[in-house]
């Protein structure tokens, strides 16, 4: 139903490149069989052509039909549905054409095999059709990137926000402050047309009065990023601890699977092994680092280093103290702004009478403290990521340019209106420039690479 997320209107990218015209791009949109059902997507000029091959029909735009697929000797390959959405009210603003087949790997493999002898026709680099709507003005950058993360989201609270952007929030908000600007510098470049005409001081009051209201806006704006970015990568939680203080065993234990080697011997830990859970919708990344300390062995000073990093990354620390020695050991002193949660790890061991110096005991082997842990790991995400309302920043990328919005907002306002008007609209213009590059308003060509490199193929 792709074809179905109408509603955007289109918005073509001028001056962008990359959409040949002439490319037919396909590619299996599912998830790899064997499966109930497996849908190969199409996007470009040759669809209807592919379609009248295949189902030797071209069905009613936007209406399943039940049709057998057929190779080029007409033998049948598999009956299923076929789905024209014709260019430009489609997801990609091409023409599409969806197959909606038997989700067996040989199925989909002489399909798209049959697919490969249409003249124009390519298998779809990674993100293609996402890069393709957002090409031809279906859709600004960010709700693509949105996309993109309604794709990986693992959590609730991931799945809402992503839907969000995916759906416009942040474009609304920074076309909405670029309409601001935009007004503000019309003003202004009407009255340097007329440069015999002296420009009131009260207009140029009342345009720097907005525009401060508007970097104190995206001041706040900015104050989300961290959390924006944060609900989209998962909660860091780096557990630390000396060699056999039991963190992968506990990390066995709270992802109730085997990710991690354990292991009697000092230094089997070797890399930053991490697990994705889900505390009550939130994300929260485990990681487990190899032990910290100092070593001859290459392959584990590597991952002493990363662990390190990770932990200097960590927006909450688990620190575990064996109850069976491994005395002298400290915590690395990384400068980290995480939230420290000290715990006396394999707490069987110790001694009924003993004190934990009001650190949490845990034991993997009985499961004392693991529910007290989680409870802890929840309210922190929940403390962390939840929203103040309305949409945040999810992205590096939107972090710089907000923040460059910001400083040539501020520029354009420290002169006073004294200031000649000429300098303040190249601020405004720069401002909008750098609320254009988030949305893709404006020139971003050199950024689509990366943007789209991490989607999946088939999205
Ligand atoms: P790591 O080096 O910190 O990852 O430690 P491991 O998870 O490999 O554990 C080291 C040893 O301690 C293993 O033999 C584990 O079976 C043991 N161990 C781990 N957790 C507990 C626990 O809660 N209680 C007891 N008694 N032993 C534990």
């Amino acid at each position: 139903a792709e074809g179905d997320v109408g509603g955007h209107v289109g918005r073509r990218q001028e001056g962008l490149t990359g959409l040949s015209g002439a490319d037919t791009i396909c590619a299996l949109s599912s998830a790899p069989g064997p499966a109930g059902v497996a849908v190969i997507r199409l996007s470009g000029p040759a669809c209807d052509a592919v379609c009248r091959g295949l189902a030797r029909d071209l069905p009613e735009p936007r209406r399943a039909a039940l049709r057998t697929l057929r190779d080029r000797d007409g033998a049948a390959i598999d009956r299923g549905l076929v789905l024209r959405f014709p260019g430009p009210g489609s997801f990609t603003g091409e023409d599409v054409l969806e197959l909606h087949v038997h989700g067996g790997r040989a199925i989909v493999e002489d399909l798209l095999a049959a697919l490969g002898g249409f003249e124009g026709l390519r298998m779809a680099e990674p993100g293609e059709f996402t890069r393709r709507a957002f090409v031809n003005g279906r859709m600004d950058l960010t709700e693509a990137e949105g996309v993109a993360d309604l794709i990986a989201a693992e959590t609730t609270a991931q799945r809402r926000a992503a839907l969000d952007q995916a759906g416009g929030a942040l474009s609304g908000l920074y076309d909405g402050w670029r309409t601001r600007l935009l007004r503000h510098l019309a003003h202004l470049e009407a009255w340097l047309d007329f440069p015999d005409e002296e420009l009131p001081d009260d207009v140029m009051a009342g345009v720097l009065e907005d525009v401060a209201a508007l970097a104190g806006e995206i001041v706040a704006h900015l104050a989300d990023a961290r959390r924006g970015e944060r609900l989209r990568r998962g909660l860091q939680v780096a557990i630390v601890g000396p060699p056999n203080a039991g963190k992968s065993t506990l990390l066995n234990i709270l992802a109730e699977r085997d990710v991690a080697i354990v292991s009697e011997t000092p230094g089997t830990t070797r890399d930053v092994l991490e697990v994705h859970l889900d505390l009550g919708g939130w994300p929260v990344t485990l990681i487990d680092t190899a032990g910290l300390r100092e070593t001859e062995d290459a392959v584990e000073r590597e991952g002493v280093r990363r662990a390190a990093e990770r932990m200097a990354a960590a927006d909450v620390v688990l620190a575990l103290h064996p109850a069976d020695g491994a005395a002298g050991f400290s915590m690395p002193s990384h400068e980290t702004a995480a939230v420290l949660i000290e715990a006396v790890s394999k707490a069987d061991r110790l001694a009924p009478d003993a004190g934990a110096d009001g650190r949490l005991r845990l034991s993997a082997a009985t499961g004392q403290g693991l529910p007290e842990l989680l409870e802890r790991l929840t309210g922190l995400a929940a403390e962390l990521m939840a929203s103040g309302g309305g949409a945040a920043p999810t992205r590096a990328r939107h972090r710089a340019g907000l923040a460059d919005c910001r400083s040539a907002l501020e520029r354009a306002v420290e002169g006073g209106p004294g200031r000649p008007p000429e300098l303040i609209a190249e601020d405004l213009r720069l401002a909008m420039r750098a609320l254009g590059r988030i949305t893709g308003a404006v020139d971003v060509e050199d950024l689509l690479d990366v943007i789209f490199r991490d989607f999946c193929i088939g999205k």
